[in-house]
């Protein structure tokens, strides 16, 4: 059985964690950090492609969830972009602005946040423990004792960057919000987010791969919930894109409660109905035998047009039986075309999960347990989600900060 008495262990060599490592033992914290897998920072390894989408400089509560929308209000307080880009180039890794206010390192490559994070925390004193999986977590007498497939460990303070079940390929595990409610704490109910449509329709199986600048909005048991402009793209197995991904969170959640969902697809955001309609009159050559068929083909990709045709109940034949009542019909169906979901690719394939440990639990200065003195957490594992676009990392970050600064005091 190996012992040691640090003065912080932290579970999960993530972003929370990695973070937490730097800043805690450059402010002479003993810290051992305790990762599962071969190596830390797995999916910062994968994330925004490879380049890692590290941050936002458009922060603002809205880009944020949670059932407590307070607590992330307090933890993001007095800690914006800047300082995610100070505490970057402290370690010597430069950001760069891209659209959206979109943070990427400038070197473009995720491998370079990784690299410098271990390199900093390592040479800051930090131990990092990799292909150690945390299996049980005792707090006695003020003491944790954390069981690991490398030995038992005790420790004054623990601080729980374990992340969230999404993504279980990279990592994501269940395990934290054990360790967390075995030691009192509740968990808010967790669904995947950022993550691709399923839908049973066989059309859309038709027109995998074709993708479009389109606008998906969500109906839930027939009401109008939630609408995001963005890619379209069709796959075998349903829909994906960005406006999926960033409806997909509604998606889940509504999917949780009514074993149904629908979208409607605008294919043709680019027009108004009115602006549509002028443009396809004016395509009409009145002499014209163009099948309907190829005629559409001139303005949609050609594996959506027999559906298309299909759901309109078109009767033109050729370009010169086109009226405007069919035009009408083409119009209506181009700017509302539905698709029914029946579920989400899961976990397996989302990108973060929602919910996790009641941050109404944890105060948001400290970022220790409400319940547990001496217990932290950061990161994911916390009931607190955010939008594509970098701001889970920016979470991530900021609450290890948070931590840093109450356990160097
Ligand atoms: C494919 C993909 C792309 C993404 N792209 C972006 C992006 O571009 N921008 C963005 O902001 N967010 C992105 N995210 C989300 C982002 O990666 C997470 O929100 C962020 O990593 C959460 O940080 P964390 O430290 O809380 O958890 P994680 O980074 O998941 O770290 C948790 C760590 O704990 C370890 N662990 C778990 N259980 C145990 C245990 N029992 N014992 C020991 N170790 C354990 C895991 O192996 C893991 O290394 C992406 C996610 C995925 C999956």
């Amino acid at each position: 059985m190996q012992q040691s008495k640090n003065e912080l262990i932290i579970v999960g060599g993530g972003a929370a964690g990695l973070a937490a490592s730097v800043l805690c033992a450059r402010n002479g914290i003993d810290v051992t950090l305790l990762e599962q897998n071969d190596r830390v920072g797995k999916k910062i390894l994968v994330s925004g492609n490879g380049k890692c989408n590290i941050g936002n400089t458009h922060i603002s509560t809205q880009r944020f969830h949670s059932q407590n929308p307070d607590f992330v209000e307090q933890v993001l307080q007095g800690y914006d972009a800047s300082t995610v880009k100070k505490f970057f180039h402290a370690i010597g890794l430069e950001l760069v602005e891209e659209k959206e206010g979109k943070l990427f390192p400038m070197s473009m490559q995720a491998a370079s946040v990784v690299e410098l994070l271990a390199f900093a925390a390592q040479e800051a004193g930090a131990k990092i423990v990799c292909n150690c999986t945390v299996k049980h977590i005792d707090n006695i007498d003020n003491h944790f004792t954390v069981e690991t497939s490398q030995g038992t460990y005790t420790t004054r303070r623990l601080l729980l960057t374990s992340g969230s079940v999404a993504a279980p390929k990279l990592g994501g595990s269940s395990a934290g919000y054990a360790f967390a409610t075995r030691m009192g704490h509740t968990l808010v109910p967790r669904h995947p987010s950022l993550v691709q449509l399923v839908s049973e329709e066989r059309w859309v199986k038709q027109c995998a791969g074709v993708k479009l600048p389109g606008i998906a909005t969500l109906f839930a048991n027939g009401v109008q919930t939630a609408q995001k402009e963005g890619d379209l793209l069709f796959t075998p197995y349903g829909i994906s894109g960005l406006a999926i991904l960033d409806l997909s969170r509604e998606v889940s959640l509504h999917l949780a409660q009514f074993d149904y969902c629908e979208l409607s697809l605008d294919l043709m955001p680019r027009f108004t109905k009115e602006q549509l309609t002028n443009l396809l009159l004016g395509r009409i050559d009145a002499a014209s035998h163009k099948p309907i068929t190829l005629w559409l083909q001139g303005v949609l990709h050609k594996k959506l047009v027999s559906h298309i045709l299909d759901v309109s109940k078109c009767k033109a034949k050729t370009e010169k039986e086109l009226n405007r009542k069919e035009i009408g019909k083409l119009v209506y169906t181009l700017k509302h075309l539905k698709l029914s979901i029946s579920d989400t690719k899961g976990f397996e394939h989302a990108e973060v999960a929602t919910g996790g440990v009641d941050t109404s639990e944890v105060n948001p200065e400290t970022m220790m347990s409400k319940i547990v003195k001496n217990l932290y957490f950061a990161g994911e594992i916390l009931d607190v989600d955010g939008d594509r676009g970098g701001f889970n990392f920016h979470f991530a970050w900021i609450s290890a900060m948070r931590v840093a600064k109450t356990v160097s005091i």
